[in-house]
């Protein structure tokens, strides 16, 4: 089953259930399956003039959420290796280990990282910009729909 990934949108627009709840939807992971395979897309710095590749991001391979991590792999091996199953322990690795681009960020609501809430900062000019798991996947399937190759924080509300 592949649905328009503008149907995707609208789904994570329109449900009402929580961030934790969201990464587990079965009817949103059924939709995400076709476009996990994605190529991972850089993440871009929105400040004028500065541009700078922040991260690359890939869907998750079975949850509703999105890994961001530092580099794109090397020829040949996908980002994240989508045969490899605990993958995601990985950027949650970079992401603990402090001063990076990438780091979990607390959420308010209940008190740490989880569910997913990550801050990235920009190595050129140190802008920051946080996002929940339902904003980055929601940046990430408006980059699929408008057939764009970079993820641009601040370019949907
Ligand atoms: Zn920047």
């Amino acid at each position: 089953m592949t649905v328009n990934v503008n149907h995707v949108i609208r789904y994570l627009r329109e449900s009402e259930r929580g961030e934790a709840e969201l990464i587990d939807d079965a009817e949103l992971n059924l939709m995400l399956d076709p476009y996990r395979k994605t190529y991972p897309l850089p993440y871009k710095c929105s400040r004028e003039r500065c541009n700078t590749t922040i991260a690359y991001w890939a869907l998750h391979s079975t949850g509703a959420r999105i890994e961001p991590g530092p580099e794109r792999r090397q020829t040949g091996l996908v980002f994240p290796d989508l045969e490899w199953e605990q993958r995601f322990e990985e950027p949650i690795d970079w992401a603990m280990n402090g001063d990076g681009v990438i780091s979990l960020e607390t959420n308010p609501e209940v008190g740490s990282g989880w569910p997913l809430r990550w801050r990235f900062t920009c190595p050129r000019c140190n802008s920051q910009y946080v996002h929940t798991n339902k904003e980055m996947l929601r940046l990430f399937l408006h980059t699929l729909y408008a057939r764009r190759e970079k993820i641009r924080p601040g370019t949907i509300r």
